[in-house]
């Protein structure tokens, strides 16, 4: 299923009392739902139980910090729908709860003559969504933007943005917790037992119960949709993003948000620079196929999680059609030379020494069993349960959309 889709066989839920809703995960996207869930339907009782200590340290986390205004994503998919209205209500939450951001538009740039098809076709579909004040820039136009970039043409994207997720997290869980919710941490869920029409739920910090579940555990929702009982119809493959920093005293090279022309084949948008909102300019992500589900460091290994990747068909049919991406990635990982070398592509003055070694993020990437990736966010519905099985960028930014929906659907079932 390619669009958000809630075909359930629908039962209703226990309409007696106020119903029960727990959310797995305390990730952007689980503390998005609660929030719209609570908003909505302000009588239902809401708990999101987050298995670490702290919200929103795995992806959410780990990221970017860019607000994406839908320029990528196939017209029609929900990623393109989500993600334009996505902007549009995270940017105006961050101005109600003066969260830092900053709406400072992003460059997309073609460095070579067999780029600029795809280039267009970028423009296309751009206008297709509905961006607003696009600019298509010649190559001596893109020094207006970015005085270090080289290329032969670009897109100017104005409405993108930055912020720090973790901080739109932590005011998101301020909210639920003034609206009546309750938000569990150091609450790892390990059981999932049907109740009734609901669920007995046992978590590292006691047991729950629910009328409704919804699962949005990022790097692990299949493993939690296999807890209750669904067979995994995709498998969650973590591909790691490795960034780099730039020195303080070479920042000067870099505005705001610098980007590659991506390749159409992968969700992945190539390595780029983007401004923090907290200052620094990171460069990155790579895609690395990682380990661990939350391998952040090349030497982390999971046997378990390892496992559950070389023992899935899906894997090796990606694997054997893209074995080239996969291969050239792992030497840029091991590479900082080969590193620097895809950077130079976009702003050529920049040299390895002007590089210190960043943090890490961890993707959560479906993966169809014939190989395919999940190009567009997934999530199946049951009767009593929901599942967020694909849910990688521009999720963060899209995150309030998400939220919405979800809620919009539970409130036409309750
Ligand atoms: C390197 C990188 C760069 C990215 N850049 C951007 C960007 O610039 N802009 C953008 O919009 N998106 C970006 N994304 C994507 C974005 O970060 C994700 O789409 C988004 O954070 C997904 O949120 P989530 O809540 O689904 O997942 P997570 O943030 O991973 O949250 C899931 C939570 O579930 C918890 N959990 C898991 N299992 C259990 C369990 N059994 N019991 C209880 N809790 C559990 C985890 O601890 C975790 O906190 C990027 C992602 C990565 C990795």
């Amino acid at each position: 299923m390619e669009q958000p889709s809630f075909t359930a066989n629908v039962k209703a839920i226990d309409k007696t009392s106020n119903p029960r809703i727990v959310i797995i995960g305390g990730g952007v996207v689980g503390l998005a739902t609660a929030y719209q869930l609570l908003h909505v339907l302000p009588h239902i009782r809401v708990t999101v139980l987050e298995k670490e200590l702290t919200l929103g340290c795995h992806q959410t986390g780990n990221n970017s910090g860019v607000l994406h205004a839908g320029l990528y994503y196939q017209p029609g998919s929900a990623k393109a729908r989500l993600a334009v209205q996505g902007i549009q209500s995270m940017v105006q939450f961050c101005q109600q709860n003066q969260i830092a951001h900053e709406v400072c538009g992003k460059l997309v740039v073609a460095t070579d003559e067999s780029q600029l098809s795809r280039l267009r076709d970028l423009w296309n579909r751009g206008q297709q969504n509905g961006l607003l004040g696009l600019r298509w820039l010649q190559r001596e136009e893109l020094q207006e933007i970015e005085p270090y970039v080289q290329g032969i043409a670009g897109i100017h994207v104005p409405q993108e943005g930055i912020v720090n997720y973790k901080q739109v997290c932590e005011r998101i869980a301020y909210h639920i917790q003034n609206r009546g919710g309750c938000i569990q941490t150091g609450a790892a869920v390990t059981q999932l037992q049907p109740q009734g029409l609901g669920w007995w739920i046992q978590s590292s910090a006691g047991s729950f119960n629910a009328d409704l579940l919804v699962n949005c555990a990022g790097l692990f929702c299949d493993r939690v949709s296999q807890l209750a009982g669904e067979p995994r119809q995709v498998r969650i493959i973590p591909f790691r993003g490795e960034y780099y920093k730039i020195k303080p005293e070479r920042q000067y090279l870099v505005k705001n948000l610098i980007y590659p022309v991506p390749d159409p084949k992968f969700p992945f948008l190539g390595v780029h620079f983007t401004r923090m909102i907290q200052g620094g300019i990171e460069a990155g992500p790579n895609a690395v196929l990682a380990f661990a589900r939350e391998g952040y460091r090349k030497s982390h290994v999971n046997a378990g999680d390892l496992w559950d990747v070389v023992t899935y068909p899906g894997f090796w049919r990606f694997t054997a059609n893209h074995w080239q991406m996969g291969l050239d990635e792992f030497r840029r990982s091991l590479s900082k030379q080969l590193f620097c070398k895809s950077l130079q592509t976009l702003v050529p003055t920049i040299q390895e020494s002007d590089l210190e070694s960043g943090g890490a993020g961890v993707r959560a990437q479906a993966i169809y069993p014939n190989g395919n990736l999940v190009q567009d966010f997934y999530i199946l519905s049951r009767s009593n349960a929901i599942h967020v099985l694909n849910a990688p960028s521009p999720a963060a930014t899209a995150s309030l959309a998400i939220g919405a929906e979800i809620a919009d659907y539970i409130t036409q079932r309750l």
